[in-house]
């Protein structure tokens, strides 16, 4: 939900400030549903107002502008206190919810009706809604498999097709649909296959390649491109430099260093917004002898062993992963990586869980960090009291708001006052420019305590525990150090 119409309208016998009608009161208990909504409070809001209009005529200037925003697609949603509101003339709005909005795409919201057409089954919207949910879906697998077959026939005439050949492989010049070897960087796969063979493992390898200044993956594609195809993607520059165990596993797990064109490893699917799925290995195909091998067969598969062999130790020992809500958003502040989270265990219990930099750790750079928990805890701190709000302050701030626009009526009807006294000769002109002028401030000054108010709803939510949810809502990064959280780049 992008933009939400709030449309308010009086008549007018209304037109009284202190009437349940008024427009300030509309607004207030338009403003009250939608924050205290989590799906539509980060929305745009726009205000449309007929003042003294009825509602029996469609004709009304408030009206006109919302509905041709609404046909340029500005809006997604319209939110009025009641559907009288909107219109007394029940055809015609039944019209509006059953064809103009669905075919529009956009979701009509009466609070005291209870009704949204996002949920409700009567008036038959539903079923339009579902019928046009139908049609765009056939529309879009359609589509779908057209692409899919065509890349299908690319696959299976082994033509290289899919993004930038592998570490190690370049496309060939002469025929971009195949690819070769390398040789700028083919022998340093050849050397992290020969350093597992010997027994080390990832990390040592990642070390190594780091100790001796061995061109990255990343590095090499932007030599080959003339830019980094990975910018966007990682938001750290440092990833570009540096090897990491899992940079190692990747490349000694992919079989098409043997020569193998391996394919159907995966689909994207253009429904569900590009979702990738994954499929079993017992269904990739594969064709064999495709392109020229950097490493033998025999080499790829006893590699492949030992690998297995060691993970098994891995997972008999008493360290285990653990999920946090931070995971993904800390970086260490000294070199820009995300964090890594380990937890030891007693085997069956996490007894307390660690964060530590590997990029640091494989560079003797580390700091030592403070337990997770004390991060939660400081982070869950932070959070509650910048942005906790419960429903009985809400419903103060939105008071506050609605005194400041009845305020603001106020001065606005003393201004008119004022330039009739004006006009009348009752009021010299400097006297009339002296009040004018302090009005103007006085006006100025609520509206922006009242846009103030309206950035604290936004932002203020329930915050009672740490959730993975309430933290991505507000936080982007974490920068840590041995001291302590440096610094949060919030969203
Ligand atoms: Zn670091």
């Amino acid at each position: 939900m992008n933009n939400i119409a709030m449309y308010m309208r009086i008549s007018v016998d209304e037109n009284d400030e202190n009437t349940e009608e008024s427009i300030n009161s509309q607004r207030n208990i338009i403003k009250s549903y939608i924050f205290s909504s989590e799906e539509l409070k980060g929305a745009k809001l726009h205000e449309y107002i007929d003042e003294g209009y009825s509602g029996s005529t469609t004709s009304r200037p408030g009206l006109d502008k919302l509905l041709s925003a609404v046909k340029n697609r500005k809006i997604d949603c319209i939110i009025v206190k009641d559907m009288s509101r909107f219109m007394r003339d029940y055809i015609e709005m039944g019209n509006y919810l059953e064809n103009i909005f669905p075919f529009l795409c956009v979701r009509f919201i009466a609070i005291t009706d209870g009704y949204d057409s996002l949920t409700d089954g009567t008036n038959g919207t539903e079923i339009t809604i579902q019928f046009k949910n139908l049609l765009n879906d056939y529309y879009c697998r359609d589509i779908s498999i057209k692409m899919k077959s065509s890349l299908k026939v690319n696959y299976e005439k082994g033509r290289y097709v899919t993004g930038n050949p592998p570490y190690g492989y370049i496309k060939d010049p002469d025929n971009y649909q195949n690819i070769i070897i390398d040789d700028v960087v083919a022998d340093n796969v050849r050397y992290m296959f020969s350093l597992i063979l010997e027994g080390k493992t990832l990390s040592q390898i990642a070390k190594i390649l780091n100790d001796e200044g061995i061109l990255t993956s990343r590095a090499r594609r932007k030599e080959l491109l003339g830019y980094d195809s990975y910018k966007g993607r990682c938001d750290s520059t440092a990833e570009e430099t540096i090897w990491c165990s899992s940079m190692v596993r990747r490349i000694v797990h992919n079989e098409v260093y043997t020569g193998t064109y391996v394919y159907n490893k995966s689909s994207k699917s253009k429904l569900d917004g590009g979702k990738v799925i994954y499929y079993p290995e017992s269904e990739w195909k594969k064709i064999y002898n495709h392109h020229e091998s950097i490493i033998s067969k025999e080499d790829y598969d006893s590699a492949r062993k030992m690998l297995k062999s060691r993970h098994r130790k891995h997972l008999s020992g008493n360290r285990v992963y653990e999920s946090s809500p931070l995971v993904g958003m800390v970086r260490c502040n000294k070199c820009g990586y995300k964090v890594r989270i380990v937890a030891t265990t007693d085997g069956n219990k996490v007894l307390y869980r660690n964060v530590y930099c590997q990029h640091c750790r494989l560079l003797e750079e580390e700091e030592k960090f403070a337990r997770l928990d004390i991060f939660e805890n400081k982070v869950f701190e932070i959070l509650k009291s910048n942005f906790h709000t419960d429903e009985k302050e809400r419903q103060k701030l939105l008071n506050k708001q609605k005194a400041l626009y009845d305020e603001n009526d106020k001065l606005d009807k003393k201004k008119l006052q004022k330039f009739e006294e004006y006009k009348f000769g009752k009021l010299k002109r400097e006297e009339f420019i002296k009040i004018k002028d302090k009005l103007k401030i006085e006006l100025e000054n609520n509206l922006k305590e009242i846009e103030e108010i309206d950035t604290m709803l936004k932002k203020a939510g329930n915050i009672e525990s740490l959730t993975k949810e309430m933290v991505m809502k507000y936080i982007k990064t974490i920068y840590i150090s041995s001291s302590g959280i440096e610094k949060i780049d919030y969203i």
